[in-house]
C-alpha cells in the first residue's frame, strides 16, 4: 500500500540531483502548494515528501522549506519546525509584511533572505576546503563579513537543520536507497 502511493507520489515529482530543487508535476492548491490525494485526502505534496522520506511527522509540526519554494519535494530541502520557527523563517524571508518592514528598518539585510541554503552549504564547503578567505566569500557572495562568519559558525542558521542535521548523512543514504527502489531514474 505505502509503496504503491510511494511510486505515485514521486512519479509526479521531477526529481534531479539532490541539490537541486524537485519541482511538483501534479495538482496544486490556491497558494501554490503541491497537493496529492491520498485515501481520498487532500495532502501537500512537500509533507509528504517528508513523511515518505523520514518517517511520520509529529502533531504540532510545521513542514518548512529552506529552499523557499513551496513546490519542491527534494526531502532534503524539507525541514520540521515549530510554528515559531514558521513565523521566523517567513519574517526572515520577507514573506510577511512585518518582515519586509523589519528589513527595511534594520537597514542590514538578513543574510537568510539573500542566501538560499544551498549557496550556504557550498559557501561553507568551500570554506572548509581551505585557500579562500572570508572577506573573499563575503565579496563573492555580496554580503557582509561578519554575515559569512556568522554562517560558517553555523550561528545565524540554527532555525534551518534541513543540511546540516546530524542524521544528514544517514538520510541521504536512505534516501537514495529507497529513491531507487520507486524511481529507478534518479541518479
Ligand atoms: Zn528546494
Amino acid at each position: 500500500m505505502k509503496n504503491s502511493i510511494e511510486k505515485r507520489f514521486w512519479s509526479k515529482v521531477k526529481t534531479g540531483r539532490l541539490d537541486d530543487c524537485w519541482l511538483w508535476k501534479g495538482a496544486k492548491t490556491s497558494n501554490g502548494y503541491g497537493s496529492i490525494h491520498v485515501e481520498r485526502h487532500a495532502v501537500r505534496a512537500h509533507r509528504l515528501a517528508f513523511e515518505l522520506t523520514f518517517g511520520a511527522i509529529p502533531v504540532g509540526s510545521f513542514v518548512c522549506h529552506s529552499c523557499d519554494v513551496r513546490l519542491c519535494c527534494n526531502p532534503l530541502h524539507i525541514f520540521l519546525g515549530s510554528a515559531k520557527d514558521n513565523t521566523r523563517d517567513m519574517v526572515a524571508k520577507g514573506r510577511s509584511l512585518r518582515g519586509r518592514m523589519m528589513e527595511k528598518r534594520r537597514g542590514e539585510r538578513n543574510p537568510r533572505a539573500k542566501l538560499n541554503q544551498i549557496q550556504v552549504e557550498k559557501m561553507r564547503a568551500r570554506f572548509a576546503k581551505g585557500g579562500i578567505t572570508k572577506t573573499e566569500l563575503a565579496r563573492r557572495y555580496g554580503i557582509s563579513e561578519s554575515q559569512v562568519r556568522g554562517i560558517i559558525n553555523q550561528k545565524n542558521w540554527k532555525v534551518i537543520p534541513a543540511i546540516w542535521w546530524p542524521g544528514r548523512a544517514l538520510a541521504l543514504a536512505r534516501l537514495r536507497k529507497r529513491l531507487h527502489q520507486v524511481f529507478p531514474g534518479v541518479k
